[in-house]
């Protein structure tokens, strides 16, 4: 009989609090997560939002366990999110894992998100080797593995695409308590009928969004323009730059797979423009859905249990968080 290992995993980067658990066949036995929501009209406050993520804590590992139906003494591994994210969320989710780590003895693995998306990707997405688009509220990377990493082929050099979405969203006066905004401005979007010109930023192989943002700010305070027409400009613009540089990232290393991820990848618009531009490339395009897109638990679960299986180890002294955790600085040996 083959033993099934189970790892679970927990995500506090961010405003999202996410708890899940894999075994080691890719089966995902539950998937939880719980969304700290700033009061309307501003942005996520770190020290808040950690506060949110301790004092679900508990219960959302609980959910979960109960949504595997597995005992705790079945979890082999519990692995978390070492980084990169916001410093207070990201401590709240390594005291939790150590707390576990140390109640249940099971061993711990610290996990670099941006990797996660994408192992995850490549777990649900069937994918070998694609160039990756990770697009959220806090990152905005093309990645792609070469010689032994994950290499970030460009980035934003500012904010990230998300949060532009979000602050001029909330400029806009823009809000819904079901949807998030990059969903709201997409609606509003798909109303616009004229394209508005906004500056196209992109810098090598890196965007920039801060001055877009900057711009199509004071387009909305000159009140010349529908927010219908402002969103959807907004949104062709830097979509139209994302796909730019993924693009490029593809014609440079010839691979045959392209995958959007990450909370922005959500975005109908963005994943017609990639794909239509992916198969241009003849190549195959592949959108996660929501659940595995936005940060969530089961992709920190799947990447712990991928390392540890690999032979790698994370001491107890090594359980430190690093808000500016790199991709490239794991190197890669399941590959
Ligand atoms: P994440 O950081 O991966 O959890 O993703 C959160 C980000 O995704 C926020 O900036 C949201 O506004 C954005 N987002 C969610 N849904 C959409 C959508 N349909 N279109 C564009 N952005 C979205
Ligand atoms: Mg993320």
């Amino acid at each position: 009989m083959i033993y099934l290992m189970i790892s679970l995993g927990i995500e506090s980067s961010a405003d999202k609090l996410g708890i899940g658990i894999i075994n080691s066949e890719g089966v995902i036995l539950a998937n939880v997560r719980k969304t700290y929501k700033p009061p309307h009209g501003s942005g996520i406050h770190p020290r808040e939002a950690s506060e949110f993520h301790s004092t679900y804590m508990a219960q959302a590992i609980d959910e979960a366990i109960v949504e595997s139906r597995l005992d705790s003494s079945q979890i082999d591994l519990i692995s978390f999110t070492k980084g990169p994210g916001l410093g207070p969320c990201l401590r709240v989710g390594a005291v939790a894992a150590r707390t576990l780590s140390l109640s249940w003895r099971k061993p711990l693995m610290a996990v670099n998100h941006p990797i996660a998306h994408i192992e995850i990707g490549r777990l649900v997405g069937n994918l070998s080797d694609p160039v990756c688009l990770y697009v959220s509220g806090g990152n905005t990377q093309v990645l792609a593995y070469s010689e032994g990493r994950y290499r970030v082929f460009g980035e934003t050099i500012d904010i990230p695409v998300g949060n532009c979405l979000d602050v001029f969203g909330r400029n806009a006066g823009l809000s819904d308590k079901d949807f998030p905004m990059g969903r709201v401005i997409e609606l509003e979007a798909s109303k616009g009928k004229e394209y508005i010109p906004i500056p196209y930023v992109i810098k090598g192989m890196d965007v920039s969004f801060s001055g877009i943002l900057t711009h199509v700010s004071r387009l909305l305070e000159s009140k010349e323009y529908s927010i219908q027409d402002l969103s959807f400009s907004l949104q062709e613009t830097i979509f139209a730059m994302l796909v730019e540089v993924t693009e490029r990232a593809l014609a440079h290393t010839k691979k045959t797979e392209v995958l959007v991820t990450g909370g922005v990848a959500s975005n109908n618009r963005l994943k017609e423009m990639l794909e239509k531009m992916t198969l241009s490339h003849n190549a195959s395009f592949e959108g996660l859905k929501a659940d595995l897109a936005i940060d969530n638990g089961v992709m920190i679960a799947w990447l712990g249990l991928v390392m540890h299986q690999n032979g790698y180890r994370t001491d107890f002294e090594d359980t430190i968080i690093d808000q500016h955790f790199r991709p490239e600085d794991v190197l890669i040996n399941w590959r």
